[in-house]
């Protein structure tokens, strides 16, 4: 037996978005726990908008066990969905009205600014840095600076030792901002792993009393916003394909454009402008390689019979990857 320090994590009740919350309990286990060896464990709800005081106690099911690298000995990563006493989901719980499709993949690619004294990291201590323009990829101090590749070097490390499926980092356009690719398979498994992947990078820039700027447009001006690119595939899509049935999903997405900006992340009409490689937020459009696009078609889907995975681009860095998810595979599946 030794002794495991789980760390059970969950989405608080805060509207438009949630906050990751977690807590430590410690466990005697003869080696690494599988996900049916983890105990339910309970959370005082009115502490985080999911209940009234008199009334308080709200249930943890865990879904997704993760090694811990970012804390001594042995640990875990206990992602949780939040349910009522009587075990039905809790109405912040977005998990758990995901529709199933364990054939379904889905890349996403988060982008986040790094801050620190409510600045983005390398930026100077008043006014602008040089304009966009030699950041994306960036190299050197001046292009990346300060302590940011070693939090985003740092994050990686510990998303690979947690076997998240990270696909790579890069510097983004803006100075002070960041990507991250996570890929999946199955409707839920991608979202857990942003989650987790999400609360590794805040628990890594704690350190360095650095925070996590999520919001898709932290500056008005010439500066791009941050996204989270939702890359997805059915098997349908995958191994069917063809052109009308393409042309039938790119109708729903049409349809459903208003259902789906709603679950894209808040303050999306500050970033979805046209401008800085986006389409206008009222407007649904799909291109091939176009990256104005809201949905853009890959090369390879176009030439491979209208195969393979399509990218919405709408969804914002502040978006919930479980709701969008679920309103991409509920659009997908009401197409026959
Ligand atoms: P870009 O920046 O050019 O849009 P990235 O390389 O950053 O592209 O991201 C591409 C994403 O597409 C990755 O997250 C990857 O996992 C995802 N992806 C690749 N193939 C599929 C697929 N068949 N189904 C779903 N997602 C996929
Ligand atoms: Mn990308
Ligand atoms: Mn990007
Ligand atoms: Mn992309």
């Amino acid at each position: 037996m030794a002794k495991y320090k789980l760390e059970y994590l969950w989405l608080d009740g805060y509207t438009p978005v949630a906050n990751l919350r977690g807590k430590t309990k410690v466990a005697d286990f003869d080696e690494f726990p599988t996900l049916d060896q983890i105990p339910e464990w309970g959370f005082d709800g009115s502490s985080t908008q999911q209940a009234e005081g008199g009334d308080s106690d709200c249930m943890l099911k865990p879904v997704a066990v993760y090694p811990d690298a970012s804390r001594s000995g042995n640990a875990a990563i206990i992602m949780c969905e939040v349910m009522l006493p009587d075990g039905t989901p809790h109405p912040s719980n977005t998990r758990a009205g995901i529709p199933d499709d364990a054939d379904a993949w889905f890349g996403f690619e988060q982008e986040y600014f790094l801050f620190q004294d409510g600045r983005p990291v390398g930026w100077p201590g008043a006014g602008y840095p040089d304009p966009q323009g030699e950041y994306y990829c960036g190299v050197g101090n001046d292009a990346v600076g300060d302590v940011a590749r070693q939090i985003v070097e740092e994050h990686l490390d510990l998303c690979l030792a947690a076997g998240i499926n990270h696909e790579g980092i890069n510097a983004e356009v803006a100075k002070g901002q960041w990507e991250f690719q996570i890929f999946g398979k199955g409707s839920a498994n991608c979202a857990d792993q942003m989650w987790v992947a999400r609360y590794l990078l805040q628990r890594c820039a704690e350190q360095y009393g650095v925070n996590v700027e999520y919001h898709c447009k932290p500056f008005t001006g010439d500066w791009n916003g941050s996204g989270m690119h939702c890359n997805f595939s059915t098997e349908r899509m995958r191994e069917e394909g063809g052109e009308p049935y393409f042309k039938s999903l790119m109708d729903a997405f049409e349809k459903f454009r208003e259902e789906h900006i709603a679950v894209y992340g808040p303050d999306n009409h500050l970033r979805l402008t046209g401008l800085h490689e986006t389409q206008s937020i009222d407007m649904f459009s799909w291109g091939i390689a176009d990256r104005g696009a809201s949905i853009r078609v890959p090369h390879a889907f176009a030439n491979n019979d209208w195969k393979g995975y399509l990218e919405d681009r709408r969804p914002n860095s502040q978006g919930d990857p479980y709701a969008i998810a679920g309103r991409v595979l509920q659009t997908l599946q009401s197409v026959s």
